[in-house]
């Protein structure tokens, strides 16, 4: 695998890369009636008005009762001190909410430098957002690191032109391979970026 180019900035996920798993897609999209390969997003666009308020409350009542659970990933308050104290800006990219992610700063005391939410669209596996959060860094995307722990993920920072990195444990999925690094923790990637 390459090594990583010098890294200027670092785009994280939120869900399952800062904060261990907690959100079960496959529960809220049974709830909700959303089919096995639809992504709860899309699936919740293309939705009459009238099952969209239904879905959305469901999904709000997830994303609640996970932000009150979440706890911050092995190695992540370690790794964010890291970059904090070399000066490298952070940003957050999550199609989960603004309250959620409100949440999450306000329990961990993460101060990111810029945040794009499910609010603010188009998301990923959209590259603009990853784009967006680049400008507001003032930062390349070459030298943006972008980490998360799904195939979206890596598909909006490899459009945007970013390296990426893939945080997985256990047997290594199909995607896997269009990552630049994969680790199993974000402890790993603190050793990387030395
Ligand atoms: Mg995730």
């Amino acid at each position: 695998m390459a090594k990583l180019p010098p890294i200027r900035a670092i785009i994280f996920d939120m869900d399952g890369t800062l904060t261990v798993p907690v959100l079960d897609f496959d529960l809220i999209k049974a709830e909700i009636g959303i089919p096995g390969g639809t992504p709860v997003l899309e699936a919740l666009e293309a939705m009459p008005p009238e099952q969209r308020g239904r879905a959305d409350a469901i999904l709000a009542r997830h994303e609640a009762d996970a932000s009150e659970r979440c706890q911050l990933s092995p190695g992540a308050a370690d790794l964010i001190g890291h970059l904090t104290g070399r000066r490298i800006p952070i940003a957050l990219l999550t199609r989960n909410s603004r309250v959620s992610v409100n949440a999450f700063c306000a329990k961990f005391a993460i101060d990111f430098d810029a945040i794009h939410t499910r609010e603010d669209g188009p998301n990923k596996p959209n590259p603009e957002p990853v784009l967006r959060l680049c400008r507001t860094m003032g930062v390349s995307p070459a030298e943006t690191l972008v980490v998360g722990d799904f195939l979206f993920d890596i598909l909006s920072g490899q459009a945007a032109g970013c390296p990426t990195c893939l945080i997985h444990q256990g047997p290594r999925p199909p995607y896997a391979d269009k990552a630049d690094l994969v680790v199993q923790s974000l402890a790993e990637l603190i050793a990387e970026l030395e």
